[in-house]
């Protein structure tokens, strides 16, 4: 079977996937104004159908896993039809989800039913009042019940992340509430550094903080380091046999952190992004129109692989075309 490697002999058996910049929720450090239409711009996202042709083709090239993500991959009306496109038609075999968890309660079992494997849900505070000042939304309630759903509903694959916020949700006294939530309760909770984005300099330069700082918490609470394996994408994870859960640093600005890169992207308007930032990519929407252009699709896609570079290089502040993360689907 043909396979997805670059030249720098990294293999992408993962693909994440936007199908809409549309969000309802207004994260200071993506769209603090919420999600704004722009007039200029008269693409529509991905019908099911080049999803459908699109993740055939990845099946194709060895692809095991898609992630579905947005912008807020659940407003889209025919969203669950998306999750099974993907598992029954495409023959993808996980098919996994990021969503800000809006309505969760009510969806969970209908997620249960699409057959997903796995859910990420980004909670950035377990108190009320700064979860509805960072996202703009008073639904930290409904997010937990809908954990507590799925969870009722044997599906145990859920991941939790937050962005790490210096003097917001960065403190000992955090990091202990989210360590009492996973002692008893299998869930992954990840800390992801912020990133700077075309739009976000000044939030960037106030809130950045290093994702060392809750490593130096993690070992000094006597969490241990496992080591990644071979496939493994670029969270670190860290376990600690009294608890039930895991935690997790995902470090982009750490100096290692694209060896391990094991995934392309698609935005919402059908363009392969090689990588979250820098500015190479192409439209592959004009081969998804018929079933017979696969092999051509499959053509192109193997092309761009040489154009995928070594590094992001955002530790120098190239954030190329990403101007936020709703964008390129994060
Ligand atoms: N709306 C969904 C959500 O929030 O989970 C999916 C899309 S969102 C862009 C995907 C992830 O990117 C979320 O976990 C979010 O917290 C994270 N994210 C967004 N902007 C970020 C930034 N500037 N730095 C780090 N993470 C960011
Ligand atoms: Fe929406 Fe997700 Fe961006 Fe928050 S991080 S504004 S939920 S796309």
């Amino acid at each position: 079977m043909q396979q997805l490697q670059d030249s720098f002999g990294r293999k992408f058996p993962y693909i994440r996937m936007s199908i809409t910049d549309v969000c309802n929720f207004k994260c200071g450090y993506c769209l603090p104004n919420g999600y704004q239409v722009d007039k200029s711009d008269n693409r529509k996202f991905l019908h099911l159908d080049e999803i459908k042709r699109l993740a055939k083709c990845f099946s194709e090239l060895g692809v095991l896993k898609i992630r579905i993500t947005g912008g807020e991959p659940t407003v889209r009306k025919d969203f669950f039809e998306i999750i099974k496109v993907l598992k029954f038609d495409a023959g993808i075999n996980k098919v996994v989800i990021t969503t800000n968890g809006y309505h969760l309660d009510k969806k969970a079992k209908l997620l249960v039913d699409s057959g997903l494997s796995g859910i990420n849900i980004s909670i950035d505070s377990l108190d009320r009042e700064i979860f509805k000042n960072i996202t703009g939304h008073d639904r930290l309630p409904e997010i937990l019940q809908g954990i507590k759903n799925l969870q009722d509903l044997s599906f145990n694959n859920i991941k939790i992340n937050a962005v790490l916020l210096n003097g917001i949700n960065a403190s000992e006294k955090d990091f202990d509430n989210w360590s009492k939530f996973i002692q008893n309760n299998e869930v992954d909770f990840r800390y992801i550094e912020l990133m700077q984005t075309g739009d976000n300099l000044d939030y960037f330069k106030k809130y950045h903080i290093s994702s060392n700082f809750f490593k130096s918490y993690l070992n000094k609470n006597k969490w241990i380091y496992q080591t990644m394996g071979k496939d493994a994408g670029p969270a670190l994870n860290y376990i600690n046999p009294e608890y039930k859960g895991k935690f997790g640093i995902i470090a982009p600005y750490s100096k290692d952190f694209c060896k391990s890169c094991n995934r392309l992207r698609i935005t919402s308007r059908g363009d392969l992004r090689l990588c979250l930032f820098g500015n190479t990519g192409i439209s592959v929407r004009h081969l998804l129109q018929k079933d017979d252009q696969l092999s051509e699709l499959k053509d192109l896609i193997l092309k761009q692989m040489q154009f995928k570079k070594e590094s992001h290089y955002l530790e120098l502040g190239e954030t190329g075309s990403t101007k936020n993360l709703s964008k390129t689907g994060g």
